[in-house]
This record gives structure tokens, sequence and C-alpha cells, in this order.
């Protein structure tokens, strides 16, 4: 089977979406996730001097990845000036990375109105830039920038732009629809195009942009016109109207085109994958999303759930366990309770078939109450630990209270006075924090150090608050993910309430819950 490969921007064209802020470690557990789904290429961003991508970097050197290779982004050199004396191409060279890509242009239009240089000086520009980093012992990838707009322009132009970067030693040449305006037909015909002027000499990729609602479309032409890497985001995240999605993407080219792309089983990890980096991202997971969505393979019943039974190829394009999706109507409950005995199992849980049962049950309805346990699986095995009935509750509140005050001055000040029982013996403790979250979190640590010191070992890295209009109540759901650490492993807990304080204690009491039983 012929491979294509996957070559992940989340961290470059991901971050210009609206929203998106990731900090180092959320970055980080970016990259891993996408590892371990079997993406070939990860693009970390551009190394520059900024401390926290110089921390990024070196972060990513300690990183044990499965089979990814990290890449770095940067430009070609500035018109006029050498190559080595650019000093944006001294950090991309300098970068412990093994793989760069270089961006330049390819479209005359910009050459007259954006860089301003000659034709022949924004040759030397691509063949000199990627001549200096592949000399410097870097694999390169050349991005031609507008590539689709500056073919249909000037085609012999664009051609030429391409060969440069491939007579200066570029391991990859890729195609971009930067401004995502192009059709399938077209992008098959320009890659053809691409891949003949190359002469099979160096491999052709592809970069496209959703803009037209053709950006997985596009990247499917091109490789069927002989592209063998596709760059992109998983969910397809990006500026304006998003980069082409590879989790669309790669089930295209596996299950469908005949491709060699990722295992079997990294396959079937494909949903979750996809849900826990809108997770990280802070996103709402779209249930419309084809393949990956909790919609995807959803049949009302009726006559399509009649049809499904007698054969699931009536009404499905394949089957959903192959990309790790679910059919729902009809296995949602058999291949819960598989994820769920797997999770029991792997935590040293016994489930019998009762209390399986009855957790799949438990699972629907906080499902559909807004709990997603993708990046809470602490609070995922507290649930289970629960309903095998060796859930041991650290404490017994008795009450708490939290009250915020705003000084005519501006300050604002928050205070909370918990009062619970810990192992028999009654605890009074107030304290004060930067919010109501905070206050609560360090009375219960006071209370419950007194008994336990070592939880106060714990931090909390990373508080997440979205609020769910999903639900069908009157009010307006909260969900909060809390990550916490021991600075020796990481967890994720979840609360879900109408009210935010709640929904925050809820996560709070878990991730210290789960400190402690997992201890
Ligand atoms: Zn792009």
């Amino acid at each position: 089977m012929e491979q294509v490969r996957l070559y992940d921007t989340t961290l470059r064209d991901g971050m210009g979406g609206q929203g998106m802020s990731l900090s180092v470690g959320e970055k980080l557990k970016v990259v891993d996730a996408l590892d371990a789904l079997g993406v070939h290429f990860i693009e970390a961003g551009f190394p520059s001097s900024n401390p926290k991508e110089a921390e990024l970097f070196e972060r990513l050197a300690e990183l044990q990845l499965k089979g990814a290779t990290i890449s770095a982004f940067g430009m070609t050199r500035r018109a006029g000036l050498a190559a080595a004396e650019d000093p944006a191409l001294a950090a991309l060279v300098e970068s412990v990375v093994p793989v760069v890509c270089l961006v330049g242009k390819s479209w005359r239009l910009h050459l007259e109105k954006v860089i301003r240089v000659p034709e022949e000086e924004n040759l030397a520009m691509i063949g000199d830039s990627v001549a200096f980093c592949h000399d410097a012992g870097k694999r390169v990838v050349f991005d031609a920038e507008h590539f689709f707009d500056g073919y249909r322009d000037d085609p012999a132009f664009a051609l030429a732009c391409v060969r440069a970067a491939a007579e200066a030693g570029a391991e990859n040449v890729t195609l971009c629809d930067t401004n995502g305006g192009s059709l399938p037909g077209f992008v098959g015909e320009a890659t053809a195009a691409a891949v003949e002027a190359l002469d099979g000499a160096v491999e052709v990729g592809i970069h496209t942009h959703n803009d037209s609602e053709c950006a997985v479309a596009n990247s499917l032409a091109a490789v069927e016109a002989g592209a063998r890497l596709v760059q992109g985001c998983v969910n397809g995240y990006g500026e304006r109207c998003g980069n082409a999605n590879l989790a669309s993407i790669l089930p295209a080219l596996q299950l469908k085109m005949g491709f060699d792309v990722v295992s079997d089983a990294q396959l079937e990890s494909l949903a979750s994958t996809s849900h826990y980096l809108d997770e990280l991202c802070n996103m709402t997971p779209d249930p419309n999303r084809a393949y990956v969505g909790r919609n995807a393979f959803a049949h009302k019943a009726g006559m399509h759930a009649a049809g499904v039974a007698a054969d699931a190829s009536t009404f499905e394009h394949l089957d959903p366990a192959r990309v790790g999706n679910e059919r729902e109507i009809l296995a949602s409950e058999l291949s819960g309770k598989a994820t769920i005995r797997s999770t029991a199992e792997r935590v040293g849980l016994d489930l019998g078939d009762d209390a399986a049962a009855h957790a799949v049950e438990t699972l629907k309805q906080r499902e559909h109450r807004g709990y997603h346990y993708e990046a809470a699986q602490a609070s995922f095995e507290l649930l289970l630990r629960r309903e095998a009935g060796l859930y041991k509750p650290l404490f017994e509140l008795e009450s708490f209270r939290v009250t915020t005050e705003k000084r005519e001055g501006g300050e604002v000040e928050t205070e909370a006075t918990i009062k619970v029982i810990v192992d028999g013996e009654r605890y009074v403790e107030v304290a004060e924090g930067n919010g109501p979250v905070n206050a609560l979190d360090k009375a219960l640590r006071a209370a419950l150090t007194r008994r336990y010191p070592h939880l106060a070992e714990i931090e909390l890295t990373n508080y997440k608050v979205r609020i769910l209009d999903e639900s069908h109540g009157t009010g307006a759901i909260t969900r909060v993910l809390l990550d916490s650490t021991d600075h020796k492993r990481e967890w994720g807990t979840i609360g879900v309430s109408e009210n935010i304080i709640e929904a925050s204690w809820e996560a709070l009491v878990d991730s210290l819950a789960y400190a402690f039983q997992s201890r």
C-alpha cells in the first residue's frame, strides 16, 4: 500500500483561530495526542527568542515521541540579504528540530503588491533559504504560499518557484491554497502539473484552507493527483474558516482511498482524540462533525434504525468502530460497557456484569447532563469506583460559605469558610483567595492537610470554564475542567452545575479525592 503522511499545523495555523490560546503545557499535550494518533509531522511553531516559544522547544526536546517528527516553521530570507545573515533563518537552523518548513511566495501579485521584489529575486530567496537550511543539516519542507492563485495567474512562474525549492534540496514541496478559494477540479489539475514539473524527484504536499468549504475535498483531490503529504489541523482549527480537517482526511485516505496512513488501532482512537483536542482548546465539539461527531452515526428510531439493524451499510458509509465512534441507537450500550470494562481493568477495579450495566446507565445520564470525560479521566475513575462500591469519601461536608466583597476603591476581596469532618474530627477553616474557587480550595486544603499532609503538594495547574447551552433545562449549565498535578503525574477532573461555584467545587473535590485514593 502506498503511504500518505500527515503534517499537523495546529500550533502554527491553528493558533490563528478565534479563541485559540494554549499554554506551553497544553501545547505539549497537543503534541502528545497527535503523536499517539500517528500524525507523522507535528509543527511546533516558530522557534523565536520569545520565552514562551523557547520553553516550548526546550521541553519538546525532552518529549519521548512514539513516531512523530517535530518541525519548526519559518520564512524564506528577506530580500537583498544573504540567507546566512537573516536572523530568523539562523534561529531556525539553530533549533533542535530535524525538519523545518519554509514558507515562500509563488504568486506574482504578492511580489508586486506585498513584498515588492522582482521574480528572479523571489526565486533566489527560495533557493538560498532552502539550501541554507539543507546545508545546515535540516530536512526541508517548502510551503509554496498562494500556489494555486499563482498557478491560475501564471503557471510557469508558480512552477518555477516550486522547482527552485526542489533543486535547492527540499525533500517536499507543499502547494498551498492560502486564500482557500480554489475548487477541487482545479486543485487536482494544478497539483498534477506540479507533480509532472518536479518529475518525481521531490514529494509534493498539499495545504488548504476552508474558505470555500472545500479544504478536505481539495486535499483529497490533490492526493488523487499525486500529492503524498497532507498538511492541516485535526478538527480543522485555523483562522477565518479554518484549515483542512485532518480528522476527516485521515479516514478518507485510509478507509476509502486505500492509502497506508496510520495503524488500525490509531485510526480507532480518532474520535476520542478529536474530542480531547477540543477540550484542550476549550472548543465545543461539533456534534455534526463527519466521522467523529456524536451524531455522525446516530440514527433516529424507525426505518433508519431498522435498516441499520438489518445491515449497517444501508444507512452508514462506514463502520463507526473503525474511527472510534459509536452507532448511537444500537451499539452504544454494548460498546459503552466495553469502554467501562477496559478502564476498570486498567485501574484494577473488578466490575461485574450488573455493575458494568449500571455504570453505563449512570454514564449516559451524566453525559446527558453535560459531563464529558475525555479530558477528565480522574473523575471517570472515581465514577467507576463509586459504581463498584469502593469510593471512600475524603471528608464529610457540613457546610461552606464564600463571600466576595467589592470596595469603593475597586479592590475585591474573597473569603471562604468551610466546616468539614475529616476522619471523625471536625474542622472549621477560613481562607482568603484571589477568587471564590481559590479561597474555597485554600480553606478545604487547610482542613484536609491537618489529617493528610501530603495533599498540600497538589497544585491546580489549569482551570477551564465553559457555559453549555446544549442543556434542555431552564438555566445554562456551567462545566468546569480542572487539571491537577503532584509533580509526578497529572490528572483531570470535571464538575457540572447551574452554579459555577458548585461546578468548581465538584471538580476540586474529585481532584483531591483522586489524589487521596490513587496514592
Ligand atoms: Zn495555512
